[in-house]
């Protein structure tokens, strides 16, 4: 007999779950239609003073048996639940999200070297470009690594106004005098919209530092370029900010942009930044677009390239960048990270087994 009643209560609690399970996904679907009208009039999805309301008067119809703060701490799951679906959704929307997972960017420069088909690349070169000599012996020992991709840094955003700010155009002149002569391309930072017909006349790729990724006014005017786009994060941003920046640049027409993880400030101090490589593996969910690691600003210092240099292209990143110079403790900027030549050798060797 009682084993009867039970079969016919849990039946009832059998049919509850199903309305509950109903209503569960009608009110997504009204979430739903929420979420479109906030992403339509630039609001943000999250409303607290909303959600405030709502639990308030959860709280005042509840009759037991369950106590207020269990209703609460129920509703808040299904609250948490919807906003992550919306905004979710939301991403979904934007060009640089990867939406099948095969989806894939692969940006191919002027000599041929292709960034996101599943080759690992090496983008390297000194911090800065100083002089003819320099670059040259650094571009020499690039170019017999199979190196295709070079820094040719003009312009320095230097923390300190005192320090060397770079050459200007007679760096991106040797940058690019240099390149040629050993068949790689060179990519440089660019630090202002007004610069770009000048960058376009020596650059095969244009980059877009860390203090400057999220000027939105940059980022639409090098969605108008016609050449490929190195785009870095912020010390403080988030991956989401990182690709919303990205997609300033994509939504504004240019399609070829890669993205570089360069750490980020936490209260680390043993390294300069910390390097975000959970963040790498999530980007490269997240987005179609190439992923670089850049191991020379993350860490800070030249001691721990070569495990850097292993671990950049384990996490499934398309390529490393690294900074070389010929003499480093002499460098004008960064002396501490850039790795000599014989330095850079052994990582190449290092990292290249890994094939
Ligand atoms: C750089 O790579 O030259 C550089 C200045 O790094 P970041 O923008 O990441 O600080
Ligand atoms: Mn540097």
């Amino acid at each position: 007999m009682s084993n009867e009643r039970l079969q016919e209560l849990r039946g009832q609690v059998d049919v509850i779950n199903m309305q509950i399970l109903e209503l569960l996904s009608k009110r997504a679907s009204i979430v739903t239609e929420i979420g479109k009208l906030h992403t339509s009039m630039g609001n943000e999805h999250y409303d607290p003073e909303r959600e405030a309301h709502m639990l308030q008067a959860l709280e005042q119809a509840n009759k037991g048996p369950f106590s207020n703060e269990t209703i609460k701490a129920l509703f808040r799951e299904i609250f948490r639940a919807s906003l992550a679906m919306e905004e979710q959704q939301a991403r979904a929307k934007i060009r640089v999200q990867r939406k099948s997972k095969d989806e894939r960017t692969v940006i191919t420069l002027p000599n041929g070297a292709e960034f996101g088909s599943g080759t690992f690349q090496v983008v390297a070169g000194p911090c800065a470009v100083e002089s003819f000599e320099q670059v040259d012996e650094v571009a020499k020992a690039l170019a017999a690594r199979g190196v295709k991709l070079m820094r040719g840094m003009a312009y320095k955003p230097r923390t300190s106004p005192y320090e060397f700010q770079g050459l200007g155009e007679p760096g991106l002149q040797i940058a690019r005098q240099v390149a040629d002569k050993y068949g790689m391309a060179i990519c440089s930072e660019i630090m202002d919209q007004s610069q770009i017909p000048m960058f376009l006349d020596y650059v095969d790729v244009l980059w877009v530092g860390a203090r400057n990724m999220q000027n939105s006014f940059l980022l639409r005017a090098l969605g108008k370029v016609n050449k490929p786009i190195i785009l870095k994060r912020g010390a403080g941003a988030t991956l989401e900010e990182f690709l919303y920046s990205a997609e300033y640049i994509v939504s504004s027409g240019n399609p070829n942009v890669m993205l570089i993880e360069r750490g980020i400030r936490t209260f680390e101090k043993w390294t300069r930044n910390t390097l975000d490589i959970g963040g790498v593996t999530v980007l490269k969910l997240e987005t179609h677009l190439p992923v670089i690691v850049d191991i020379s600003h993350s860490a800070g210092r030249r001691d721990i390239a070569n495990p850097l240099a292993r671990v950049a292209r384990a996490s499934g990143a398309d390529a490393l960048m690294v900074e070389v110079h010929p003499n480093p403790p002499v460098a004008m900027s960064d002396a501490k990270q850039q790795l000599t030549i014989p330095e850079f050798n052994s990582m190449m060797d290092e990292v290249m087994q890994m094939a």
